[in-house]
């Protein structure tokens, strides 16, 4: 469970998040939705924990992990990450990308590596180098390794937008249930209404560094709040 509050952030003066609070539960997604620069993607950053806020605090679980105090280090606090560049390391095999940061014998990394690539559908490309793959078998292979440490919080910043819309449903699908299963708090970043439509259970509407509306899909989309979300949700499509 992930738990934000009053998170702050300002560059040259300029409050880019400002006072964003978000609770997520396990096996609920929740899509963080709203225009290029309003303050997404520095709000991933900040719960990641490769930008540091001002103010606020972060809690995993209901314990705390980053405040004006404590910092606990992005590779400590447990958090997956999948973001639009997500980058495969080319000098590591499918198999050593998806076994990265996995722990236990080499047999029982092996194991979860092919469990992963299996669900997948990726099982067969195991020994090839990312170069050898497709956009799409990339990036699902990036999946498999984003998921395969188990986190219980997964941070996802546009990791369905390098993709056409044919792979990217399949995708969206895929990464869903697998999220699904294993009961992970998830919070996904997007800048398209109808991809936190598909992917939400619920909506965090934002706008310059704020959350201005919050509910289920169908309520935010079908009750903007205001002239600005109506604009909003009109503009994309
Ligand atoms: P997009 O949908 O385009 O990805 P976003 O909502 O993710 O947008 P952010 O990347 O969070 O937006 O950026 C919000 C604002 O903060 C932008 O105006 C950006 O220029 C600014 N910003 C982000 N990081 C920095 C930084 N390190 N230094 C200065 N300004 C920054
Ligand atoms: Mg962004």
């Amino acid at each position: 469970r992930l738990e934000i509050r009053n998170l702050r952030r300002s560059f040259d003066g300029r409050a880019v998040v400002d006072g964003v609070s978000l609770s997520i539960m396990p096996g609920q997604v929740t899509c963080l939705l709203g225009p290029s620069g309003c303050g997404k993607s520095t709000t991933l950053r900040m719960i990641a924990g490769v930008e540091t806020q001002d103010s606020g605090e972060i809690y995993v679980d209901g314990k705390l992990i980053s405040d004006a105090v404590t910092r606990v280090p992005p590779e400590r606090r447990e958090i997956g990450l999948m973001f639009q560049d997500f980058a495969l390391f080319p000098h590591l095999s499918v198999e050593g990308n998806v076994a990265y940061g996995l722990r236990g014998s080499r047999a029982e990394k092996r194991a979860r590596v092919e469990e992963m690539l299996g669900r997948v559908h990726m099982q067969r490309f195991i020994d090839m180098f990312p170069h050898q793959l497709s956009g799409g078998e990339q990036q699902r292979v990036a999946l498999a390794r984003a998921l395969a440490p188990q986190p219980r919080i997964m941070l996802m910043d546009e990791p369905f937008s390098g993709l056409d819309n044919r792979l990217r449903d399949g995708i969206r699908d895929e990464t869903l249930s697998i999220l699904k299963e294993e009961d992970t708090a998830v919070l996904l970043v997007t800048h398209e209404p109808d991809e936190a439509m598909r992917m939400a259970d619920e909506i965090a509407l934002m706008r310059d560094g704020k959350i201005v509306q919050q509910g289920a899909p169908y309520n935010v989309y079908t009750r903007p709040l205001d002239r600005a979300s109506v604009a909003f949700f009109s503009d994309a499509n």
